[in-house]
């Protein structure tokens, strides 16, 4: 981004949010500024595609229409409301928070940044999210689509994730956003304190743009280019709507400055693009490293009573627990060599257990994260169902309509046909 006038910044602003507000897709969430629905929004796009999310929320809030609603819900139906949009730790901490909101913040979502920032679940992308589309407070956002384009604007190079690289970024989306405001003091104070899902916290504390508005002005290269945009950002009387700002630069990362093929003849911003002028739009982030795939073997038992009854059990260490997302699943367990051998032991140990047959049923490949699991199946026919204290029974042919992890209904979907057929 070469060194802008301030005619140039107004341009800037002025292209990027007119096309936001000609190009912008239509969403279920888009339009409102309750901030339950737009936390409950955001807390379910984290990791997930639009469109995935769009049929979860518009479900989630019939059922739950306001945060009191979902406070007042119980644990196990939130989580069926949630099954299929997997990290259910999202669910669990979503509906925590809400009871906490109704016991400490009169049922509302908070209005101070660190108050929102104490909520379980809630970190800074979600906190700046939140309180800049339903409150207006000038808290930029930084997600991996914002982090590519303000990269590239300012062409900066290298593995935006890494320590410090992440920061600066932050540091950077604020400066663009251009807000000045009694925040700031507590942003930094907020990422001393941030956590969140994996990403990091923001402050703006913007020494440099004070050394540019004292006249110090210099170009050190692309970071001093997006300095100067805010600067003169700031300048600019009145301003466009922190939350509009955020979704616009969301929306530019997510339909044009895509991280494969962005499509910059497109773009609104492409003439004060420096990635583009140096050719490093492909460049620009560089590859992650990925982190290599760790096979695993889960053995599962399906029980089958005479009246078509199963068993679930609630997750414990011993039940392979980390790959059914904490919820109700069949007795299960991490096997290395004989699965029929280590099944029969961990029936026996854990529901003190003797199983006749184990009947193996086809295998299921599913992956988490890096895993890539092999879930073996077998079917063990009983007069009666073992007794356990976190234990339930159910109709195998209801198990997929409980709120159970996507490895569960694929282990009950593959009982379930060898059953009738
Ligand atoms: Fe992204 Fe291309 Fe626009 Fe630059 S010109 S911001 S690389 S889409």
């Amino acid at each position: 981004m070469n060194k802008l006038s301030e005619r140039s910044v107004v341009a800037f602003r002025a292209r990027l949010v007119a096309w936001y507000a000609r190009h912008k897709r239509a969403m279920p969430w888009r339009g409102t500024r309750d901030a339950y629905r737009v936390w409950v929004s955001e807390v379910m796009l984290q990791q997930t595609r639009v469109a995935a999310v769009e049929p979860y929320y518009r479900r989630f809030v019939k059922k739950f229409p306001t945060l009191r609603a979902l406070a007042r819900a119980r644990g196990e139906y939130v989580l069926k409301m949630w099954a299929g949009l997997g990290y259910y730790s999202r669910a669990r901490n979503l509906h925590r928070a809400a009871r906490e909101m109704v016991a400490k913040h009169g049922g509302k979502f908070p209005r101070e940044v660190e108050a929102a920032l104490a909520l379980p679940g809630v970190g800074r992308y979600t906190a700046a999210a939140v309180l800049s589309i339903a409150y207006d407070k000038p808290l930029a956002v930084l997600d991996g689509n914002v982090a590519r384009v303000v990269a590239r604007l300012g062409g900066v190079r290298g593995d935006l994730r890494a320590a410090g690289r992440w920061k600066k970024l932050e540091e950077k989306a604020q400066e663009l956003m251009g807000a000045e405001s009694g925040e700031t003091g507590k942003q930094e104070e907020v990422r001393k304190r941030g956590r969140e899902e994996g990403k990091s916290t923001t402050g703006a504390a913007l020494p440099h743009s004070m050394a540019l508005r004292a006249g110090r002005r210099r170009d050190h290269g692309p970071a001093d280019r997006l300095e100067s945009l805010s600067y003169e950002r700031r300048q600019d009387a009145g301003g466009t709507k922190p939350g509009e700002w955020n979704q616009a630069m969301m929306e530019l990362g997510a339909t044009v400055c895509t991280p494969r093929a962005p499509r910059c003849e497109e773009c609104p911003v492409a003439r004060w693009c420096r990635a583009r002028k140096l050719g490093l739009v492909e460049k620009i982030p560089s590859a992650r490293k990925k982190r290599e795939a760790v096979k695993v073997t889960i053995a599962a038992a399906v029980f089958l009573d005479g009246f078509g009854y199963t068993l679930l059990v609630k997750p414990g260490r011993a039940d392979a627990d980390g790959y059914f997302s904490g919820l109700w699943q069949f007795p299960a367990v991490e096997v290395r060599k004989n699965a029929t051998a280590e099944l029969h032991r961990h029936l026996k140990e854990s529901l003190h257990f003797h199983a006749e047959q184990l009947d193996p049923l086809p295998a299921a490949k599913h992956s988490v994260t890096y895993r890539e699991i092999t879930l073996r199946p077998f079917l063990i026919l009983t007069g009666r169902l073992p007794k356990k204290k976190a234990a339930r029974s159910a109709p195998l042919s209801w198990v997929e309509r409980l709120a159970v992890s996507s490895a569960t209904k694929k282990i009950a979907r593959i009982a379930e046909r060898s059953v009738a057929g």
